[in-house]
């Protein structure tokens, strides 16, 4: 029996404004009527956006999280946000008894320095073009990847920052799926309570939550302090 994909329901959806929570609440209610339990590879830039994702998805499927980020700067960052990635994993695993996998992507910050100056995205705002190519690069990363590892779908955590255009995210998934084998996943991990879920969970599980989003573009935008960020990763990644 072969699985249901987005565009089985979406042509339907055609003339509302298209609900992606309720695309996945379907595909979800399908694998239901066939007994059938996908497997699922979702792109993850650090803990907070896969709390909840994990929870509400582990239901249904077996999940996998593919932290590919290059365009995290500095490098201590990015591997701070890593380590709280896989650490987060481990803790969800043990308290929960799921078998989530942990995948890494090379750390390869000059490939998307090359992608936003090659766009001429680099000065764009928070929101704007370079955010646009940022998702999509990392949404061809992870389904890369999906059909690499066997994965039935590829999908996001971010759609659960209300700081993301959730809307953007799942157009660009439901474009990059046209070049791979596995299927999008659409998703609105905000709805239900997620954002908020996500927030208690973090709590719970004493999760570091980072001040901005990850390129230095961003960060030098917001007037972050990069050398702070940059020692306070490194003592935590190195444990001084
Ligand atoms: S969108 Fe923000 S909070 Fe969510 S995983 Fe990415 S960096 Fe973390
Ligand atoms: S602000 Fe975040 S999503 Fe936008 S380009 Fe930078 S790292 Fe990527």
């Amino acid at each position: 029996m072969t699985l249901i994909t987005a565009n089985d329901i979406l042509p339907k959806m055609k003339y509302q404004k298209i609900n992606y929570d309720r695309v996945l609440k379907k595909m979800i209610a399908s694998w239901a009527r066939h007994d059938q339990r996908p497997s699922i590879l979702l792109h993850s830039c650090c803990a907070p956006c896969s709390t909840f994702t994990l929870e509400y998805l582990c239901a249904h499927a077996d999940v996998g999280i593919y932290f590919a980020n290059s365009n995290i700067h500095p490098k201590y960052e990015y591997l701070r946000r890593a380590k709280v990635q896989k650490a987060f994993i481990e803790a969800f695993n043990a308290r929960t008894g799921t078998d989530v996998k942990y995948y890494e992507a090379p750390y390869d910050p000059k490939s998307f320095m090359k992608m936003a100056k090659d766009k001429g995205v680099m000065d764009e705002p928070e929101g704007g073009l370079r955010c646009t190519a940022c998702f999509e690069m990392r949404l061809e990363i992870v389904a890369e990847a999906s059909d690499r590892l066997g994965y039935d779908y590829f999908g996001s955590a971010l759609t659960l920052s209300p700081k993301k255009n959730a809307e953007l995210i799942n157009q660009l998934g439901l474009s990059v799926e046209k070049d791979f084998k596995a299927s999008y996943l659409p998703s609105d991990f905000k709805k239900n309570n997620g954002y908020q879920r996500s927030i208690e969970m973090c709590n719970d599980y004493q999760i570091y939550r980072q001040c901005y989003c990850g390129c230095v573009f961003a960060a030098k935008a917001q007037g972050i302090d990069l050398k702070a960020v940059n020692a306070h990763a490194k003592a935590y990644v190195t444990g001084d």
